[in-house]
């Protein structure tokens, strides 16, 4: 009862019920929003109780007929370990039978005290069949959504019909606030209940975490053994908490005769003579073996008589068509002596969907409905361009974008999926040379060489045009509206072929206030040598370390040139990869102000060393000059030689390659803008190395 008053009650809840930190069911939460938003719940709830007080024990005793629930389990994933396997499903589905038949291997751990009224509910659950078109199914339905995580009610996508099946989602993580009671906790899986007004018809069922459901795979040694299902079901059957209503009874009570009163949840494995309400008569001690108590699984291990008796009640009144043969037969699990194999429906993927050429990738099956005989996978420039196992493993032999093929089929028939543009083959040299810079002041869109990422669709990194350093370009992040904690920013930058650089570095000025000393946004900068595989940390900053001006409560912009600081990143350990990926990431505090970034530049600030053969044998004249100049090349280094300007600020203001066959130049028609006063570099990296010269306007 206490976890129904935990909305009212928080200090009650922490201080008395400390045991159970670790919140594993919301179906009280959930339940609880349902009875502030419909005013006719709670009378159906005292009713339906009454009913089954008024229908006495006399289910006790054995039906002619077990009733079968068909079920369809759907899985929301984004091909991570919450897609798990059908043999894990089938898994939960062969415990919650045992549990709900009382065939449980444990069964003979229920004390002494309660073998007598511990019972077989005559409940068994089917996998179904045919889906509500009546197609053939296997039960499973596999639905790729990222509202796999921290999933709710918006969850439970595709639903069928609750009166001719039970509704299983899983998820990878689920929402601790469903209901807007839960503690913000980890939840292991929430219940709606039978009785009318209880939620929506298309979000009735269960939904339960991936890694909680069934006793293999990712669900393996958590302790649980399944049951979190075993009791999730028992909700959806209409089971309450065994500690629901606490030692008196408060509305809304478990009031089932034969399950003790329990004070507060139990968890962990308590001791054997555990008695938290000694008001009952006789005094007997909790039940925490059974399902509907908060125990560990391995420590539960019966419904009483008493639950069974809900659980008829629910059945002659609230799923009353569920379990007709009429709806058995409907749903294909009334004679399952010769389920007919379904189609297969083709569908694979690889989590790694960038790649170098000639890496090795491993590429997965996910086909699902029936199962498959055979496999002929198509790769796009692949070796092998074909194979026939489920999961292969290939190389691609040129860069650029390819697309997968698979078919499927078995004794039914075959099904085929195209990926086109799947995966991106990046090519071990990249045509990117560094050094290189982005200034964004031509800029009208992001640069084609930079792509984003967000968890927050409304932001993220974008093209400034109203400030930037020295300049009114740059990229930021509306950090300071639009931002909940932990938002990710992502800013990827095209591979660039390190062994032509100036300098092994990374730098960029950013510009960035905090709204308050609690605020820790972080900005961290990330190195590949292998395409993307394996990402190195090679710079990070949060909070007072990040800022580069004093805080401000109110929306920043940086005001000059003195609110910027240089970043310098060694990039010394990549001098030779000929496709370094890099990535900046921006992780919000959700209190945070706006950042700003300008001028990156990827290996482009001058050489500490000059080739002097080459050097000296360039020649750029007049020197100082009033704006334009002569270049003159020596014959041995004029093609494929690139000229980049940069100003005193290590701003680069351009980056050409000259043309080929010549060897004289004028500054004033490779760089098109006049140069004001000040000291220039001009860079010219060359096949043989590169060197910096200065040049001064007066
Ligand atoms: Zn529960």
């Amino acid at each position: 009862m206490k976890k129904l008053f935990v909305i009212i009650s928080v200090s009650i809840f922490v201080f008395s019920n400390f045991k159970t930190q670790a919140q594993s069911c919301l179906t009280d939460e959930y339940f609880q929003k349902q009875l502030n938003n419909n005013a006719t719940l709670k009378n159906e709830i005292i009713n339906a109780q009454q009913g089954i007080r008024l229908a006495g024990h006399s289910q006790k005793s054995a039906r002619a007929n077990v009733r079968i629930i068909p079920v369809v389990v759907h899985v929301l994933h984004q091909y991570g370990s919450e897609n798990i396997s059908r043999d894990q499903i089938l898994d939960q589905i062969r415990i919650i039978n045992l549990d709900f038949r009382r065939q449980n291997a444990d069964a003979s751990s229920t004390r002494s005290t309660f073998q007598n009224v511990a019972a077989d509910c005559e409940v068994e659950f089917r996998m179904a069949s045919k889906d509500p078109q009546g197609n053939c199914t296997d039960g499973i339905d596999r639905i790729y959504s990222s509202l796999t995580n921290t999933a709710n009610d918006a969850s439970k996508l595709n639903p069928w019909p609750k009166s001719n099946y039970l509704n299983i989602w899983i998820v990878k993580t689920i929402d601790g606030n469903v209901g807007g009671g839960g503690t913000g906790g980890t939840v292991l899986g929430y219940a709606q209940f039978p009785y009318p007004g209880s939620g929506a018809t298309k979000t009735d069922g269960v939904i339960i975490r991936g890694d909680f459901f069934g006793s293999i795979g990712t669900a393996a040694n958590n302790g649980y053994k399944g049951r979190v299902a075993t009791h999730e079901v028992g909700h959806w059957l209409g089971l309450f908490h065994t500690f629901q209503g606490g030692c008196n009874g408060t509305f809304p009570a478990e009031d089932v005769y034969d399950t003790p009163p329990v004070d507060v949840a139990n968890s962990s494995c308590p001791a054997s003579n555990w008695n938290s309400c000694t008001n009952d008569v006789p005094d007997l001690p909790d039940q925490t073996e059974n399902y509907m108590d908060y125990a560990d699984g391995k420590c539960q291990n019966m419904f009483s008589a008493g639950q069974k008796d809900v659980i008829d009640y629910i059945f002659q009144n609230y799923r009353t068509n569920i379990s007709t043969v009429a709806n058995l037969k409907t749903t294909g699990v009334y004679d399952t002596s010769n389920t007919a194999l379904c189609i297969p429906k083709a569908d694979f993927y690889t989590p790694l969907l960038n790649v170098c050429q000639g890496s090795q990738i491993k590429f997965y099956d996910n086909s699902t409905r029936g199962k498959v005989a055979n496999y002929t996978w198509y790769f796009e420039n692949g070796n092998p361009a074909t194979d026939n196992s489920a999961d292969p493993t290939v190389s691609f032999t040129k860069a650029g974008t390819v697309y997968v093929k698979l078919v499927v089929s078995n004794a039914s028939g075959k099904d085929s999926v195209t990926k086109t543009a799947y995966i991106n083959v990046i090519s071990n040299i990249s045509g990117y040379k560094s050094p290189w810079q982005f200034g964004f002041d031509s800029n009208t869109a992001l640069p084609a060489e930079l792509s984003t990422f967000t968890t927050n669709s409304s932001n993220g990194f974008k093209l400034n045009k109203t400030t930037g350093y020295n300049s009114s370009s740059c990229l930021y992040i509306n950090n300071y509206n639009n931002f909940n904690p932990g938002d990710y920013c992502e800013l990827s930058l095209v591979p660039f072929d390190m062994t032509t650089k100036l300098a092994a570095n990374l730098e960029f000025f950013i510009s960035y206030s905090r709204r308050s000393a609690s605020s820790f946004d972080n900005l961290k900068v990330f190195a590949s040598n292998d395409c993307g595989i394996n990402w190195n940390n090679i710079y990070s900053k949060s909070g007072g370390k990040l800022e580069t001006t004093t805080s401000q409560n109110s929306s920043f912009i940086p005001a000059s040139a003195a609110d910027w600081r240089r970043e310098k990143v060694s990039l010394s350990g990549y001098q030779a990869v000929q496709n370094l990926m890099l990535k900046f990431t921006f992780i919000t505090s959700g209190v945070g102000n706006n950042f700003y970034m300008d001028n990156i530049n990827i290996g482009g600030f001058p050489l500490a060393t000059t080739n002097v053969e080459i050097a000296n044998n360039i020649e750029i004249f007049p020197n100082p000059t009033n704006g334009n100049a002569t270049i003159k090349l020596p014959e041995t280094i004029y093609n494929n030689t690139r000229l980049i300007v940069v100003d005193m600020t290590g701003k680069q203001l351009s980056n050409v390659l000259l043309p080929n066959n010549s060897q004289t130049f004028e500054l004033g028609n490779i760089y098109n803008n006049t140069l004001s006063k000040g000291i220039y570099q001009l860079i010219f990296v060359t096949e043989k190395g590169s060197v910096s010269k200065s040049l001064l306007v007066e």
